[in-house]
């Protein structure tokens, strides 16, 4: 599921929460409140399923704006965090 299908489905109330995008640590997503300020962030630029299309632009750069520095790292077999150095097993 990519991320704006994640956000998606939160805006339908089919999840409670946002989940990690893809190959970004769900860690430190949880942890160090990216997801909190991502929600606070779609709030205050008034994303909803009608417009969320429209909104992709913003989204993408928010994305690339934010979340870098939580993105996995393949190294040998493993993902790895760059921020907390935890690694995990790809899917
Ligand atoms: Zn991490």
């Amino acid at each position: 599921m990519n991320f704006i299908q994640k956000i998606r489905q939160f805006l339908e109330k089919k999840a409670n929460h946002i989940e990690a995008p893809e190959n970004h640590c769900p860690n430190c997503w949880g942890r160090q409140e990216y997801e909190g300020q991502f929600l606070e962030a779609i709030r205050n630029e008034q994303i909803d399923l009608n417009n969320i299309d429209q909104k992709k632009g913003w989204i993408d750069a928010y994305f690339t704006r934010h979340f870098e520095g939580i993105k996995l790292r393949q190294e040998n077999d493993e993902l790895i965090c760059s921020a907390c150095e935890l690694s995990y097993k790809p899917d």
